[in-house]
């Protein structure tokens, strides 16, 4: 039988639209003035880059990358820089937006901004992205720094990647200034507990969430989609804390066990196999059917507009934690509050990677290193206190967790804009 898949609205998926429909209705409803809601909506300054790279075969390609600073009001830009085939400018705006709204609502001292570049990591060797990555930082060189935007890792770049960054700005500042990524490895100024941040980040909230339900973590069966830095990492430290991880989704395929998966063997399996498919201990089941299996907690960590006007009403979740930015378009939001889902939006639930980035920042700039205790100590300090600011600020306004979170952070970001004043 043939499943007609309902037509979603017309630019449903563009992310830029979705941040605008949020920012519109939080501005409306805090009466932000006209100039303002200007000022509080523009990026700041967005950069494209045509970048010319020598191939591995001799040929030369130029591509396409973009760095959008859509804030610096509370301090430097800061944001992730991803590589992808169908990064588009739109895009990359609707996430350094977002990473302005993330810093504000964790209240940390930074703005927000976010990079990509148009090309397809799966087919370039390393050589090539090496040189990919210095010629892009090259171009955008003068406009980052400590103490102006500083990127991070974010879709398809890495540890590796942000060590490129931090050389070719040193090498051109003639000085090693680690303070310009963050997100590095270990011993080049990284810091300790940056590689589970986001993930731990999206449990310490989930846990919170639980409380409201009167759920034990023991009789909390978890969905996550994506296998990768913040599903796979959100996925074992779950299951370490007692979480039943039922289903893990990849893009090529869905493994389930109602009584939970063996995350690290799960991992093994993945690494031997290049597949989380055909895992012994479970069953395969349908990528695209996985979403709606009846759970307390849905967690999406792979990418955008995955729960959309055409899906969101098949969900069977108590709450759903977005890993990712921007897993949910904004026509579905009012689906999802009619069934009454507590969401736990993406601004505040992976604010976790952010937030150590910040860290690591603290860290670079002082030379001096913190051990991984204090640093998950401090992370679960923001993270608890920013879920109960966010549900606090929801419950006074009657409004959902979403629309409070960004009542909340233009609201900060408003008042810092307030008090600097309009520079003429
Ligand atoms: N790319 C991550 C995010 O979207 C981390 C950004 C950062 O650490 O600056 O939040």
């Amino acid at each position: 039988m043939l499943v007609e898949t309902p037509a979603l609205h017309e630019n449903e998926t563009n992310p830029w639209l979705s941040a605008e429909a949020r920012f519109n209705r939080a501005a409306d409803l805090l009466g932000v003035e006209d100039g303002m809601r200007k000022v509080l909506k523009s990026p700041a300054r967005e950069i494209c880059v045509n970048i010319p790279v020598l191939l591995d075969d001799g040929r030369i390609e130029v591509f396409t990358g973009y760095r959008v600073q859509h804030s610096i009001a509370r301090g430097p830009a800061k944001g992730g820089i991803r590589f992808a085939p169908d990064v588009t400018l739109d895009e990359v705006r609707a996430l350094a937006s977002w990473m302005t709204w993330k810093c504000a609502v964790v209240n940390i001292p930074f703005g927000g901004g976010k990079g990509g570049v148009i090309c397809n990591p799966a087919v370039l060797s390393q050589a090539e992205l090496e040189r990919i990555t210095r010629r892009y930082t090259a171009e955008i060189l003068d406009y980052i720094g400590p103490e102006r935007d500083v990127p991070a890792p974010d879709m398809n770049t890495n540890e590796q990647t942000m060590a490129w960054i931090m050389d070719t700005y040193s090498m051109h500042v003639r000085h090693t200034t680690t303070a310009v990524v963050t997100g590095k490895p270990l011993n080049l100024g990284g810091s300790r507990g940056r590689p589970e941040a986001t993930g731990r980040g999206c449990m310490i909230v989930t846990q919170q969430a639980l409380r409201r339900f009167g759920l034990e973590p023991s009789n909390t069966r978890v969905v996550i989609q994506g296998f990768g830095n913040v599903g796979g990492m959100a996925a074992k430290l779950m299951s370490r804390a007692g979480f039943k991880i039922v289903c893990i989704i990849e893009y090529d395929g869905a493994v389930y066990n109602p009584r939970g998966l063996d995350i690290p063997a799960l991992m093994k399996h993945r690494d031997e196999t290049g597949s989380i498919t055909g895992f012994a201990e479970a069953e395969d089941m349908d990528r695209n059917e996985a979403m709606f299996l009846e759970c307390e907690v849905l967690l999406p960590a792979a990418r955008e507009n995955v729960i959309t006007s055409a899906n969101a009403d098949r969900l069977r979740c108590k709450i759903l934690c977005e890993g990712a930015n921007g897993p949910t378009t904004h026509v579905a939001d009012s689906i999802l509050q009619d069934k009454k889902v507590f969401v736990i939006p993406d601004i505040l639930a992976n604010a976790g990677g952010v937030t150590v980035s910040y860290f690591e920042w603290v860290q670079d700039r002082q030379g001096f290193f913190w051990n991984e205790q204090l640093v998950n100590g401090r992370l679960e300090e923001i993270m608890v206190n920013s879920f109960r600011d966010v549900t606090a600020y929801g419950d006074k306004h009657e409004v959902n967790n979403r629309i409070a979170a960004y009542m909340l952070a233009l609201d900060r970001v408003q008042f810092a804009i307030r008090l600097r004043g309009i520079y003429a």
